[in-house]
């Protein structure tokens, strides 16, 4: 508390990230962090960047990296607007969109950076529910609205909405901003930029913090019409005319540029998943089906609390949300790389056993 403060500032809650530990030898399932790393062509690429040119600004509109996720797309670089961070993008979107009379629509369940995001921009929203499978009720947001936004797969439960059913909300909600938080879509759902040219009130916000393995470059963007990308760029020009810098987006740009790379790591994390939950599964774990590079699961008969107390003195880290209640008791753990995934499984097995005996 400070009498400093602009009033706002004393009614912020705050976002809390995942912990980033000091030590390194952790096996770190916390924060979705992909276990393999940026492919070999962007560290080089970096390298090759790391010159005198860093006296300059980067390109304020990072257009040669917008040009290459327009392609990737099927979509105009009109159509594209990248940012520092999903995180920033979201934070653009709910102010260039959201901040209308009547409340924004999200589940109760969700990524909980929305609420935060309110907090600051000054927006009424409403949670509603997820259904007893925890799975998105596309009927219940099917009312007046001043904006819908939902990640697909959800978080932190990994659950995946079918395309059929977004559309299906489109049909019914042509007057607002409808923005699919897609930060997990690669490890196995359809991508809704494809309903881009049919849907000028959707926006797809995405990530490369997952699913390219770039979380400490950060970089996010969207995908919509070119309206609602206008709108974003008015936004980010009246904050921070460059939030790329020009190792982000040279990086980035490489990062798209090796496709096989992708695939290969993206298909290791989703084999890893079948893996991993059929293992917890045998071990008794109820394990919620996950479309993501995470897991969300819990345990009949001991507590999730106990569980990342133990996990933790055997260097495992994973995490758990303590509210909303109906999830306190679940955790949430990152696929890492094989090795990983091995300790895990190992780890679990000896505490399972311990706590029976
Ligand atoms: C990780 C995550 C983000 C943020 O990603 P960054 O690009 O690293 O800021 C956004 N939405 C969801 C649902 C996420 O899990």
């Amino acid at each position: 508390m400070s009498k400093f403060w602009s009033p706002l500032v004393h009614e912020l809650k705050p976002y809390v990230p995942g912990e980033q530990p000091k030590s390194a030898n952790l096996t770190k399932l916390n924060t979705n962090e992909n276990p393999y790393g940026p492919s070999p062509k962007v560290i080089a690429v970096l390298q090759q960047q790391a010159s005198d040119a860093l006296k300059l600004y980067p390109d304020p509109g990072s257009d040669a990296l917008r040009q290459v996720i327009a392609d990737y797309y099927h979509l105009q670089s009109a159509e594209v607007f990248v940012g520092n961070g999903s995180d920033e993008v979201l934070a653009h979107a709910f102010q260039a969109f959201f901040q209308q009379d009547k409340p924004i629509l999200f589940p109760d369940i969700t990524y909980s950076f929305y609420p935060v995001y309110c907090g600051l921009y000054r927006i009424q929203y409403r949670c509603l529910p997820l259904n007893e499978h925890f799975e998105i009720n596309i009927d219940d947001y099917l009312q007046a609205n001043g904006g819908i936004i939902f990640p697909n797969p959800n978080a932190p439960t990994g659950v995946y909405l079918q395309l059929s059913e977004i559309e299906r909300l489109l049909d019914a909600n042509p007057d607002s901003v409808v923005i699919v938080d897609e930060a997990y879509c690669d490890f196995g759902g359809e991508s809704a930029a494809s309903l881009i040219h049919r849907y000028p009130q959707l926006l797809v916000v995405s990530t490369m913090s997952k699913s390219r393995s770039l979380a400490g470059l950060r970089i996010g963007f969207a995908l919509g019409n070119a309206a609602l990308i206008e709108g974003l760029h008015r936004v980010k020009d009246s904050f921070n005319s460059y939030p790329l810098d020009r190792l982000a987006q040279a990086g980035a740009i490489a990062a798209f540029q090796d496709q096989s790379y992708f695939e290969m790591t993206r298909d290791r994390v989703i084999a890893s998943r079948q893996h991993l939950v059929e293992a917890m599964q045998a071990m008794g774990f109820e394990v919620l089906p996950s479309m993501a590079n995470f897991i969300f699961a819990r345990h009949s008969q001991h507590q999730a609390a106990w569980l990342i107390e133990q996990l933790r003195q055997h260097d495992i880290i994973v995490r758990r949300f303590a509210q909303p209640e109906r999830i306190n008791n679940f955790l949430r753990i990152t696929v890492g790389d094989e090795q990983q995934c091995e300790k895990l499984i190992k780890t679990l097995a000896v505490l399972l056993k311990s706590a029976l005996t």
